[in-house]
């Protein structure tokens, strides 16, 4: 394996780094590692902050529910549990506070009748019954018709246009909320409780382990009912982009499913790889990290390493499981997971804009691949010489960024603001090919 050709520091300093799945070629240049931007958004600065409650500062806080479209379902506490409700209808949304709510997206990037149009896609007779039960409520009809007025005139229409639109029209639209599949999974608070100014978002970070893996259990359920109700779908995209450099509308935590019916060219290549040597996620994910120092967190289920090659500064974490997707993991691999995922937001801090993108088995993919999700910290703007060349320039090469990391982390664990169980650095136990995907018991 001629990893030197993937990764080398230069007499002069430069890093050059080329990622060995996608083949993106990334240079971290010495000199400007210094003026790289430290990733905190543009744009006015923090106000003290005036406290809501309930919180109602977006379109995605709790005191303003009737603002998205109807709710799928929800995760409420109860005591020491948290527990799934499932189509709540609108009178009772404000009965009992939702820690996590899942609805569709006003703005699908996949549409419903993209399904309709090219697949002759039809909404599943549970979800046609929910749709019948929601709009039965006078509450339900007025927030459905609401909302897709309100979408139609975001999408340009006048109000008189609006006001031709038939009902029976509207409530076709309206089929995306109750059977399309791009969805959101919105976690309840805006600002943290201690918010002292408008930059105390609350962020990945500052959930507890607890709330993190049931907001991963939650999505998880999204994926699985996804796919029971449109058997067109071939993978699903799971992403969540944290504040507006990341691509974020709302400065409000939450992640997107999105269901396609391809693989996308990047899992196209994966799995390409993996025909050919289905140790290629251990060969070029742990085992070359580990060679180069790079694996810098680790607990029983996963582990994270800074990632080569990407054009922003990159966290890997893989899942060691046997198993290939999210929801074929147990609960406790789960858990492992999400734990370190949280730890690692933890450490980039909520003031980074980040992108956290999920990779895994595509449904229809016979060849498997670990389930990893990478933290792209979006501190730098790729520009014209990156478009001229095809040469990205990182801000941070992977040692800056794990040395960056690893301090912070010990500080988190030694607050106790991380799961004890993590290993940090030296700690981390580097076998060769941690990653179990390949095997088949
Ligand atoms: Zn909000």
């Amino acid at each position: 394996m001629d990893y030197h050709s993937l990764y080398h520091t230069m007499a002069d300093g430069t890093v050059k780094q080329i990622n060995p799945f996608t083949g993106v070629e990334v240079w971290t240049v010495s000199e400007r590692g210094n003026r790289a931007a430290n990733g905190e958004p543009d744009g006015p600065p923090p106000e003290p902050l005036e406290r809501m409650s309930p919180e109602g500062y977006c379109s995605f806080c709790e005191s303003r529910l009737l603002e998205t479209a109807p709710e799928k379902s929800r995760v409420v506490r109860r005591g020491d549990c948290y527990v799934t409700l499932h189509h709540v209808m609108p009178e009772q949304q404000s009965q009992e506070a939702a820690e996590f709510r899942r609805v569709a997206n006003l703005f699908e990037i996949v549409s419903i009748n993209y399904w309709r149009q090219n697949y002759n896609y039809k909404l599943s007779p549970q979800n046609i019954q929910w749709k019948d039960q929601y709009l039965s409520s006078p509450l339900g009809i007025r927030h459905v018709m609401g909302i897709i007025d309100q979408k139609l005139k975001l999408s340009g229409k006048s109000d008189e246009e609006i006001a031709a639109v038939s009902p029976d029209v509207k409530l076709t639209l309206a089929d995306a909320f109750f059977g399309g599949g791009h969805e959101i999974i919105i976690a309840r608070p805006h600002y943290r409780s201690d918010a002292q100014t408008t930059a105390d978002l609350f962020s990945t970070g500052d959930m507890t382990d607890e709330q993190h893996a049931e907001y991963y259990h939650f999505i998880i359920d999204a994926l699985v009912d996804i796919i029971s109700s449109n058997r067109y779908v071939r993978y699903i995209s799971v992403f969540k982009n944290w504040l507006r450099p990341a691509g974020a509308s709302l400065n409000h935590l939450h992640t997107q499913i999105v269901a396609i019916d391809e693989w996308g060219s990047s899992i196209d290549r994966q799995v390409k790889m993996l025909v050919a040597d289905k140790n290629v996620f251990n060969t070029y994910g742990p085992n070359f990290a580990g060679l180069h120092n790079l694996v810098f967190a680790e607990n029983d289920f996963a582990l994270a390493f800074v990632g080569i090659g990407h054009r922003y500064p990159t966290v890997e974490i893989f899942s060691k499981s046997i198993n290939a997707r999210p929801y074929e993991h147990q609960p406790q691999e789960i858990r492992g997971v999400s734990d370190l995922v949280r730890a690692c937001h933890a450490a980039i801090g909520g003031s980074v804009s980040v992108n956290e993108e999920w990779y895994y088995t595509p449904i229809d993919c016979i060849f498997k691949m670990p389930w990893h999700i990478n933290l792209k910290l979006r501190m730098n703007v790729p520009a014209g010489f990156e478009g001229g060349t095809s040469i990205f320039i990182n801000p941070l090469s992977p040692v800056d960024l794990r040395d960056r990391l690893v301090p912070r982390l010990y500080q988190l664990r030694g607050e106790g603001r991380i799961n004890p169980s993590i290993r940090i650095a030296e700690e981390c136990i580097v076998v060769p090919n941690p990653l179990q995907y390949y095997r088949t018991c």
